[in-house]
Order: structure tokens, then sequence, then C-alpha cells
């Protein structure tokens, strides 16, 4: 787990006293799950950014606003903060948001022209991904970018959490100009620190679509939790290397090998699905008429798509003998009513736990526990990856420039 003898609220920007003066960069969280045409299907991350967004748009001299949305491979208009995210900012705004959907050089002289000589501006810096060097593989492009944001700022504020991968924005920006964290960041790392020295039995519960994503982090789970259970795609997988049946379900068979190691290694602790939902075919239609096996094993041609009855009900009675959980990722396919059984059960037996402390987080693990009515977990992390990382490595990049430099 990742931790730090420093004080991280002495980096909070709220200990800047003449903000008035300042022109701010803030990198934040603005990726809300949209739907193919760019329609919103949950508003969780843009409502958590808000408190920031609007205590740095009265207090500092001009804000520039960034963040990113999805995975675009080039702009397209779903993944456009034209959209969603420009229009829920200017509903705050009265309209006054400044949208810079390119950076050329022109845009950004007149935004220069803007900084020096006006107050109270907010920019709104186009879907950074849409900016081929925000995560260039060269990191000199990065750097490049990096200053040409940084150029439009006296400080940086990263209140991206979720986002920690390093990339211009969230990374590289940190060495061109005094940063700061934002107070989501802030709570982030003070809930999850709480896992540190849980309390005792611990279980986590994973799920979600690829192990790949969270191989890493699984082997440090299994080292500190008393359990893990596993669901959702991931599952079928380490079910595989275990030489099950899995059918047709979903599997990544370059991780067969790697699945081996951790089976033999933590047989105990890692607890698998004992039987599962399953359809002839990957659609909600085939999910319709899907049936529960038996047992552990998979007829051939069948996809698994969510726990079976016997694995909801073992999976319960651990959630509520814990007293420390950690979810991450549904348990099947919820997006479908059939197959989202699984997570919603298992959502409701982590929330019905009252002595446990709980927390949860994840793009796809937020969508769940708004649409099942989830309110009783004590802390829900913006980013899945991020919050698993943060537990997991011994490092976490885009706070180290921060903590580093001052
Ligand atoms: P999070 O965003 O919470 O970290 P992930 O992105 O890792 O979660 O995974 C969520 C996705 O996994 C969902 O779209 C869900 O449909 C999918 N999924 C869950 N179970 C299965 C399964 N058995 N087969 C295929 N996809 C699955
Ligand atoms: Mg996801």
């Amino acid at each position: 787990m990742y931790t730090t003898q420093k004080n991280l609220q002495d980096y909070s920007y709220k200990n800047i006293t003449d903000l008035d003066q300042k022109n701010v960069v803030l990198r934040t969280c603005l990726n809300i799950s949209v739907d193919g045409r760019g329609d919103m299907i949950d508003p969780t991350r843009i409502l958590d950014s808000m408190p920031v967004i609007q205590d740095l748009a009265t207090k500092a001299k001009n804000l520039i606003v960034i963040g990113h949305l999805g995975r675009p491979k080039g702009r397209n208009s779903s993944m456009s903060f034209q959209n969603n995210i420009l229009n829920h900012l200017n509903m705050e705004f009265d309209n006054k948001v400044i949208f810079l959907e390119y950076l050329d050089e022109e845009t950004v002289t007149q935004t220069h022209a803007k900084l020096s000589q006006e107050k109270g501006n907010i920019f709104l810096i186009e879907n950074i991904r849409f900016f081929k060097k925000e995560d260039s593989k060269d990191p000199i492009e990065r750097m490049e970018f990096a200053k040409l944001l940084s150029s439009m700022g006296d400080i940086f504020v990263n209140d991206a959490f979720a986002d920690y991968r390093e990339s211009a924005s969230t990374y590289d920006i940190a060495k061109f100009l005094p940063s700061y964290l934002g107070d989501l960041f802030l709570k982030e790392t003070w809930m999850l620190s709480k896992f540190n020295s849980p309390e005792r039995p611990y279980v986590a519960v994973l799920g979600g679509s690829k192990l790949s994503e969270k191989l890493d982090v699984m082997n440090s789970l299994l080292q500190s939790a008393d359990k893990v259970l596993v669901g959702g795609a991931m599952a079928y997988t380490l079910l595989k290397a275990k030489g099950v049946e899995i059918g047709n379900s979903l599997f990544e068979a370059d991780k067969v090998e790697l699945a081996k190691e951790i089976l033999y290694k933590y047989a105990e602790k890692l607890i698998l699905p004992v039987d599962h939902l399953v359809a002839a075919d990957f659609t909600e239609e085939a999910v319709v008429s899907s049936m529960t096996t038996q047992g552990e094993s998979i007829q051939e041609g069948m996809i698994a798509v969510d726990l079976g009855p016997k694995t909801i009900d073992l999976y319960k009675d651990i959630i509520s003998d814990s007293v420390s959980i950690l979810w991450n990722g549904p348990m099947g396919v919820y997006e479908w009513e059939k197959s989202a059984v699984g997570t919603k059960e298992i959502g409701l037996a982590i929330n019905n736990n009252q002595k446990a402390f709980k927390l949860a987080g994840g793009g796809d693990s937020i969508a769940a526990i708004n649409k099942f009515g989830i309110k009783n977990i004590d802390h829900i992390c913006t980013g899945g990856g991020a919050m698993l990382t943060f537990l997991a490595n011994e490092r976490f990049p885009i706070l180290d420039v921060i903590l580093e430099k001052q």
C-alpha cells in the first residue's frame, strides 16, 4: 500500500493566501459514463468534481478546467465536452464558460491575453484525450504539451485522483508549475489510507471485465485481505486456469499461466464462483432465456453472464461476516436486467452490513451502485483502477510528482 510520511493537507490549494491573483490550471475528473450516442448514463464524476471547480471559480483570478472522457481514438462527437460537460458547466456558471476546442496558436494567444488582462473567466479545454500529445509515448511530446498547458496558469491543482495514469495533464504539467491537491483528491487518499491496517476479517470483492487490468492489484490484495471474492468476466480466466470447463465464456488466453500461479499460491483466500447464469449468446435477448448451471462447469457453447444463486449465497455469507469491505467491478453483465442480479445482490449485501467499513469504486461499479439504490457505502471512490493501484502499489506517480517538488 502506498504510504507517505507527509501530511497531504499541507499540499491543499486552500493554503494559498493570494489565490485571487493566480490563474489556476485545474485537472479534474470529468470522465462521466456515456452511451455510444454520447448521452450521459451516470453524472457522478462531474457532480463530485463540482465543489472544487466552484470554489476555484470564485477564488482564483481565472480558472482553466481540464479533464478527459473515455478512451477516444481521435475526435468524435459522443466523447466531446461540447455536449454534456460544457452544458453542465454553463448551467452552473450562467453560460459564461469559454470553450477551447483546439489549442492552436491563435486560441492560445487570445487566451493568454484574457488571462493577463481579465479576471473571473472560466475556460474549459475540450476532452484532453482529443489532443494526441496528452498520452504520447514520446516523453518529449508529452513534455511539450504539458508546457503549453502550464503556460496558461500560475499554479496547477490536481483533483483527478481517478485519472491516475501519467499523462501530460496529470503528471508532466506538475513539473512546470507550483502544484497542489484538490479536496476530492485529498478525500480519496484519506479514505483509502484506512485500509493501511484494516480491521479483520477484511474481504475484497473483485469483478469487472478484464483480469489483465487487475492482475497486479489482485496479487497485492491477496496478500493483505483475508478473502478475495471474484466475479465478472475475470473469474473465467481463473476458472479456465483451474481446469474447469467454461464453455464460450469470455477469458484471456494469455493470462491463464499467471492465473495458475495465483491459484496455486492463494488457493485458500481466492474464492471463485461455484455456479453461473449462462446464455447461448452474448446478447440481451439471449440472456432473457438464460439458465443457471448445476455446478462450476459450463456446458459447451454457453457463456457465463452472471453469478449463480449458490455463489451469491456463498459470497453474501462471507460479506456479512466481514468488518472491512473493498469492492470494485460488477459481478456480471449488470447492464442487462436478468444478468444484473449478482451485482445487485452482492451490492446490497455490502450495503446491509452495518458494522463494516465499506469502500467501493470504479466507473461501472458506481453506475451499478446508483442503479440499484445502494446508499450505505462509507466512501465511493471515483476511480476503480486508481483505488486498486493506490492500495496495491508502492508508488502513485501523479501524487509523488507534487510531493517531491515542494
Ligand atoms: P469498473 O468500471 O467498475 O472498474 P470494469 O470496467 O472492470 O468495472 O468492468 C465492467 C464491465 O464488465 C461491465 O460492462 C460488465 O458488463 C462486464 N462484465 C461483467 N461480467 C461479465 C461477464 N461474465 N462477461 C462479460 N462481461 C462482463
Ligand atoms: Mg469500467
